[in-house]
């Protein structure tokens, strides 16, 4: 098996102790030192993502996906109307999960390279919205958007908010009840950069209420019944256990040396790469960006090739884009256990390609 170096996002270029935990034996899960360790997970998320205190932590083995769609059913039926806002691939996947399930919804189709504004909110004003889907971070296109904004108009609206921070979180401040976020979904694999199949669902207690009245019509993903599993720190089905070991020594890593230091630390990498990109023949698109990713477009039709080239030449992954926008762009990760001159190696290897 070859070691790459992965500036990928989802799975990232693992920290050391991840890799140390990795290689010891899973340990059987239904006993109290577990439970200490899930409660403790719990409680380290909530602080982290800046949720209320008696906010419900879920922990569903599933990629994040899963977890989107877990959460729209779980929180919304079909006497509810949604507004999705779909900028890239990850909203289309908000929009197909309302479709599948027959959840009345209405889409804000964003352009390639349209900045979400305010306008493009107050369009559905007073349109009758219970609940509001956004991919902070779209990650297809690495737009940010305003989530501050975004809050106001549910909060004006009475609607509940449902964020797919997966992509964003630990990458880009975030603050989930002071910008009233009902739902917070986060995985594994992304800026806490640990193996995939884990993602968490942190819930705010107006939407623990709301679950009492909503039939999710699901044996695995039922909220209600992880609720309840939570209060003595275990999970209704078998979790990924190594993955929660995983998580326990992340978020202790973090919540030690500080979320502001480790967010200073990701934009750290995102600037410098940014800025070294003045040296060549691509451009970066000018809506307002997450710290978890750059998108690079080239002004030719070669992204596929380069990605292939550093693959197999180099050992080196950079995130592929797909569909059209896929042909001449690829994206570069800023989360994961990557230093400077990393970026500088992915330059100069950039530059070999281009010839210059
Ligand atoms: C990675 C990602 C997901 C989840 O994708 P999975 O492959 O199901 O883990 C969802 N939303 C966003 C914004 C993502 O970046």
């Amino acid at each position: 098996m070859i070691d790459y170096k992965l500036f990928t996002i989802g799975p990232a270029q693992m920290y050391a102790s991840t890799l140390e935990i990795r290689s010891h034996v899973v340990p059987y899960f239904r006993t109290a030192e577990f439970s200490q360790v899930m409660l403790d997970n719990a409680k380290l998320l909530k602080k982290l993502e800046g949720a209320e205190e008696n906010a419900e932590v879920i922990v569903l083995t599933a990629s994040g996906s899963g977890a989107m769609e877990a959460t729209v059913t779980n929180c919304f039926d079909c006497h509810d109307k949604l507004l999705v806002i779909c900028g890239g691939t990850f909203g289309e996947r908000f929009v197909k999960i309302c479709e599948i399930h027959g959840f009345p919804h209405e889409v804000i189709y964003l352009g390639e390279d349209e900045e979400l504004k305010g306008e493009h909110l107050e369009r559905f004003a007073d349109g009758g919205f219970t609940g509001l889907l956004v991919n902070i971070d779209e990650t297809y296109t690495g737009q940010l958007y305003d989530l501050h904004m975004i809050s106001e108009f549910c909060k004006r609206e009475g609607m509940y908010l449902i964020v797919d921070a997966i992509s964003s979180f630990l990458c880009d401040p975030y603050e989930a009840a002071a910008n009233y976020v009902d739902a917070t979904i986060v995985s594994s694999q992304k800026g806490l950069c640990l193996a995939p199949g884990l993602s968490l669902v942190t819930l705010s207690p107006r939407m623990v209420n709301r679950l009492n009245k909503i039939d999710p019509h699901s044996l695995y993903f039922d909220f209600k019944d992880y609720i309840l599993n939570m209060k003595r720190g275990q999970t209704p089905f078998t979790p990924a256990v190594g993955v929660c070991f995983e998580l326990n020594d992340m978020l202790h890593k973090i919540d030690r040396q500080g979320l502001d230091k480790r967010l200073s630390e990701v934009k750290a990498r995102c600037d410098y790469f940014r800025g070294l990109l003045n040296e060549l023949p691509v451009h970066i698109p000018s809506f307002p960006l997450s710290n978890a990713i750059t998108p690079v477009r080239f002004e030719k039709e070669i992204a596929k090739e380069f990605f292939e080239y550093l693959k197999n030449e180099k050992h080196v992954m950079v995130n592929p884009v797909g569909g059209e926008l896929g042909k001449r762009s690829i994206r570069v990760s800023h989360v994961g256990s990557l230093a400077l001159d990393d970026y500088d190696m992915l330059v100069r290897e950039m530059k070999e390609f281009f010839g210059i």
